[in-house]
């Protein structure tokens, strides 16, 4: 069966960086979950990070791909280096994608992990840039679409459940 890999904070889990939840309401990702289809999952509490934590950013103009790649860290507010954790999140992201049959990923936008078509813009200044996370970085490389909340409704058009 095919399945929806879904940030966990969208799910009501409290895992931010503030021990807060960023729940999305929709039918349709109702519907997937009584369905079983949800798999929800957050990389950074994965990778070993706690709630709460200090916020964190990849560094200026560079995106997921980069810290991937070893070009880029990803840096908190207090200015410590927390790359490994992302990077490590992320891979088992793929593994746990895999292991479950995960199709696609709705993940939450502008994070350094699940951010889909914007980040913050590494300057901890609360401003915003074009970009994606470590997370689905990952994800997208493995061939698994990822999607961002405002896109659920062209979701639910590729996904035949
Ligand atoms: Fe939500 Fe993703 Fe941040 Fe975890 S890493 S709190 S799932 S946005």
């Amino acid at each position: 069966m095919s399945r929806l890999l879904v940030s966990a904070c969208l799910m009501g889990q409290m895992v931010r960086y503030d021990g807060r939840a960023k729940i999305l309401i929709h039918k349709s990702l109702a519907r997937w979950s009584a369905d079983g289809r949800v798999v929800p999952f957050c990389p950074e509490l994965a990778g070993g990070l706690s709630v709460p934590r200090q916020s964190a950013e990849i560094e200026p103009g560079y995106d997921g791909n980069d810290v991937l790649a070893g070009r880029a860290k990803v840096v908190d507010s207090e200015g410590a280096d927390v790359t490994e954790a992302f990077v490590f999140g992320a891979r088992l992201a793929i593994d746990l994608a895999r292991d479950r049959d995960c199709t696609h990923a709705l993940l939450t936008e502008a994070s350094p992990s699940c951010g889909s078509s914007q980040l913050y813009s590494g300057h901890h200044d609360g401003t915003r840039r074009d970009g994606f996370g470590v997370t689905t970085a990952a994800l997208r490389s493995a061939g698994i679409d990822v999607f961002a909340p405002s896109q659920i409704e062209s979701l639910a058009a590729h996904c035949a459940w």
